[in-house]
């Protein structure tokens, strides 16, 4: 185990003095200055050097190991976005700056905005909220803004049982009240279960689509047609926009709001909670709900409007995440509409030419075809009373991140894998051998040795509960 600074510390060497360079024109009185040394480590520069490089090898990361992360689109993102978003040019911008001064990141912003529209058949676009749940979020309190304005209560959010627990969790807060809906062995949604609960005081529902089960929600129109009739509203969870663009867009489908995730389909490293990006879209009836401000085109020129009436304000300071917005921008113009359509026809064929790998060993109960990702069930398969996070944890083993475990909740030791349109068929066929192997082989065979995985990372098998209520949080008690 890599040891702490302080473990390391010597008083042979400094890296660096910490000296104060504001010259102190103020005396500060005896009683508050420090009686002992501060006692910060003591630490050569090569052996500091050497610390964070080893530290920061342990880590697993998309430029070290294939990450099969089902729902969260762990695709390659491309190093001149990194290079892009790292330019004088937009760092040194301040958001107070007067919008004259600052035309060029508008113009960006404007930009995007428009790309987004086209892209899901939107209409406008707001880039602020920060991550996707931030933009479920918006898109919730945009919904309930549009009902108070038309003075209908309606006080209920449908939620399928198979939706990423963001969506239950924002409706709440939103100060919806939530009504489950219980989604077919596919994930999908009968229409009929549907119009059951579909009152006068529904004022949304929450799709994801393709459902998070990989599957595209075939009665679409169906659903749209008795929802809108109802007088409802239909919000689309982005997350999987990675399987659809260029094919088919949420606009067309019938949704009237949506957020889409730009650091998982448009090229933002995330992960371990890194900054994020969720625009809200809205349809053109929506649009004076959006937050404030709006970049507006005026003249040529690009202003910033915070004067609107109806607006339910800011759900976050300034413009967003610009970074990530930047990334966005510059990834959607490098690949073009052909380059995004390829990119969505590769994913879904990658996660297509998985599936057919492992439909005949491991139950997948969904069915044998998939947009961009699926769910594999191996409860049947694993021998030794081997479960699927046993299964996860042999997979650090052999060098991969694990994939999306139990999740959706519909499936049981559940699976979830999206290979995304970035990885080659030989790294598709290495991991598809290793999981076959795990599953199929070591459960059966050796299934303590899959029990007691991980074994060969830095750190093995955690006792989770224990990890989570006594963290050792001081160094001097490790
Ligand atoms: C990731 C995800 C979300 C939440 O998005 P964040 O950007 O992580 O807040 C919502 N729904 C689905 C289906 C997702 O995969």
């Amino acid at each position: 185990m890599e040891k702490l600074l302080n473990e390391l510390s010597s008083q042979s060497g400094f890296a660096y003095d910490i000296k104060c360079d504001v010259e102190a024109d103020f005396s500060i009185p005896e009683n508050l200055k420090r009686k002992s040394d501060l006692g910060l480590p003591g630490i050569a520069e090569n052996d500091l050097l050497r610390h964070f490089t080893n530290l920061s090898r342990k880590n697993y990361a998309l430029s070290t190991v294939f990450y099969p992360l089902g729902s969260c689109t762990m695709k390659y993102n491309p190093l001149i976005n990194e290079r892009i978003a790292k330019y004088d040019a937009f760092n040194s911008i301040h958001p107070c700056q007067p919008a004259e001064t600052m035309q060029g990141i508008l113009e960006i912003m404007h930009g995007l905005e428009k790309d987004l529209c086209e892209i899901s058949g939107m209409d406008n676009f707001s880039l602020q909220p920060a991550a996707g749940a931030h933009g479920e979020f918006t898109g919730l309190l945009i919904i309930a803004a549009h009902f108070r304005s038309i003075k209908q209560k309606r006080t209920k959010i449908i939620v399928p049982d198979s939706a990423h627990g963001t969506n239950p969790a924002s409706a709440a807060f939103a100060g919806f009240e939530i009504v489950p809906l219980k989604s077919e062995p596919d994930g999908s949604i009968d229409v009929s279960k549907l119009k059951e609960v579909l009152t006068n005081e529904v004022a949304a529902i929450m799709l994801t689509v393709p459902n998070t089960l990989g599957v595209f929600e075939s009665k679409m129109r169906e659903i749209a047609k008795a929802v809108h009739e109802n007088g409802s509203l239909l919000y689309y969870d982005g997350a999987n926009l990675n399987a659809l663009m260029g094919f088919a867009r949420p606009g067309d489908l019938g949704f009237d709001v949506m957020h889409i995730n730009l650091h998982k389909t448009f090229s933002t490293p995330h992960g371990g909670g890194g900054p994020g990006s969720g625009p809200v879209g809205v349809k053109s009836f929506l649009e004076r709900f959006l937050p404030v401000p709006r970049v507006e085109k005026k003249n040529k020129k690009y202003v910033l409007n915070y004067k609107k009436t109806k607006s339910i304000g800011a759900v976050k300071s300034f413009f967003g995440n610009f970074p990530v917005i930047l990334r966005a921008y510059a990834y959607i113009k490098a690949l073009g509409g052909n380059g995004l359509k390829n990119a969505s026809a590769q994913a879904v064929l990658n996660a297509n030419y998985m599936l057919a790998k492992f439909k005949d060993k491991i139950n997948v109960p969904a069915g044998t075809r998939c947009m961009h990702e699926f769910v594999l069930s191996p409860k049947a398969a694993l021998g030794g009373g081997v479960r699927t996070l046993d299964v996860a944890k042999r997979l650090l083993d052999y060098g991969y991140y694990a994939p999306t475990v139990y999740f959706p909740l519909i499936v049981e030791e559940a699976v979830m894998i999206e290979p995304t349109e970035t990885e080659s068929k030989e790294t598709l066929d290495k991991f598809i051998e290793t999981l076959n192997k795990i599953i199929l082989e070591e459960s059966v065979n050796e299934p303590q040795k899959v029990k007691d995985a991980p074994s060969n990372t830095p750190v093995t098998r955690l006792n989770e509960v224990e990890a989570a209520r006594n963290p050792i949080l001081k160094w001097k008690n490790r």
